[in-house]
Formats: structure tokens, sequence, C-alpha cells
């Protein structure tokens, strides 16, 4: 893969100013069906990753996946700092010792939504950033098995992750807080799967750039 680890001080940076740009939409989306800390909560691991940035991006792939996974797990807080930092941690788990290419990484990131899956006991539907993470790891793998050029590839992912996002709108929530508010919650987007949708974007936007 052409892509190293020395993008990582930007792939930070820019996660961390989308996150910052849209702090409001997310906040209210928060609020409306949980309880409001889904910006601080991210807020907390993206300002922990921008301290190690540069030390992150000495490492290989897998070794770089854990520590973020790592930092996200102790700092972020809130169910989302858990199930982000099973994500990183568990695509670290099994990209480790293999030759990255697309199709291994489409691999490794399938496996860590599963993890994610398994961490949260819950799947695609039920109006969580499932619903982002689950469409776009099969994407992935879709259009590695397929050979798509890495630029389509990359397009059509933010593609996915919006139309996921979206989809959560008219879902009723049976996972996280916002299952509390039962059919209240229908006709809000989910709070973590507009964040995973701004942060697959970014990520897509530095690669593509
Ligand atoms: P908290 O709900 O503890 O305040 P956050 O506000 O940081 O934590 O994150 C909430 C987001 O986490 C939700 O919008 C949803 O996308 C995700 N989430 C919560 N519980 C689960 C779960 N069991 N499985 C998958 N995602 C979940
Ligand atoms: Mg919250
Ligand atoms: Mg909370």
């Amino acid at each position: 893969m052409s892509f190293t680890p020395s993008l990582l001080p930007k792939l930070i940076e820019t996660v961390t100013e989308t996150i910052i740009k849209n702090a409001g939409e997310i906040t209210a989306l928060d609020q409306a069906i949980g309880d409001g800390d889904h910006v601080t909560n991210l807020q907390r691991g993206l300002t922990a990753l921008m301290a190690q940035r540069s030390e992150i991006s000495q490492l290989d792939w897998p070794a770089a996946w854990q520590k973020i996974g790592m930092t996200v797990m102790t700092s972020v807080g809130g169910a989302s700092g858990s199930l982000y930092g099973t994500l990183f941690v568990a695509m670290s788990k099994s990209a480790a010792g293999k030759d990255l290419n697309v199709q291994s990484v489409a691999e490794a990131f399938a496996q860590a939504v599963e993890a994610v899956k398994h961490r949260g006991k819950s799947d695609v539907g039920e109006k969580t950033m499932l619903d982002v993470l689950v469409p776009v790891a099969k994407h992935l793998q879709d259009a590695a098995a397929v050979s798509l050029p890495l630029s389509a590839l990359l397009e059509q992912t933010k593609q996915v992750a919006i139309t996921g996002m979206e989809s959560t709108r008219d879902m009723l929530a049976t996972k996280g807080r916002a299952s509390f508010l039962g059919e209240r919650t229908r006709g809000h987007i989910d709070a973590g799967a507009m964040s995973s949708q701004l942060v697959i974007c970014a990520l897509v936007d530095v690669l593509l750039a």
C-alpha cells in the first residue's frame, strides 16, 4: 500500500477540524435522543491523539492502530469510546504481520466492525454507528474483490457512509441511551452515525488529496 503512517498527523488534524466544524449539529443530535456529550467525548480523544500524532506517525500501521485504539479507549469515555477504541485495536490485530494492501485492509476493517458489533451487542438496523460502519466494511470488501481503482473505491466510500448515516433517521433505536426513548427516536439521525460518517469522509478526503 502506498499510504504510510506519515499521513497520520494530517489525518488526525483533518478529523479534528471536521468534528469542530460540525460540533453544533452532532451535539444537537445527541441532545435530541442521547445525553448531549458525544462531541465532548470525541474531543477528549482527539486532543489526546493530537498530542501523540508525530509519535504515532513513526510506527507501522498495525502498531499505530493499536496505540490509537488504546488512546481512544482510555480518553474518550461514553459508549462511543470503547466502541471506536475496539475498532482500532481489532484492526491492528487483524492486520499484524500481513502485507498491507486494499484487500487486507478491507479484511481488517471488516473484522474490526465485527468486533464492534460484539462489544456493543448490536448490529446494523439499531440506529447506531454500525449503520455506517457495516455498509462501509461491505463496500470495501466488495470493491477490493473486483480490484476497483482506489480513487473510485474512496469516492464511493463517502457516498456509502452518507447513505448509512441517513438510514438511521427513520430507525427505532434499540441500543445505547437512545433506546430509552423508543418511538421518539424516529426522525433524528444518530449522533454516532453522524460522527463516523464525518470521520470516514475526512479520512477519505486526505487520502484522495
Ligand atoms: P454515551 O451514549 O455513553 O453518552 P456517546 O454519546 O459518546 O456515548 O456515543 C453515543 C453513540 O454511540 C450513539 O450515538 C451510537 O452511535 C453509539 N452506540 C451506543 N451504544 C451502542 C451499541 N451498543 N452499539 C453500537 N453503537 C452504540
Ligand atoms: Mg452521549
Ligand atoms: Mg454520555
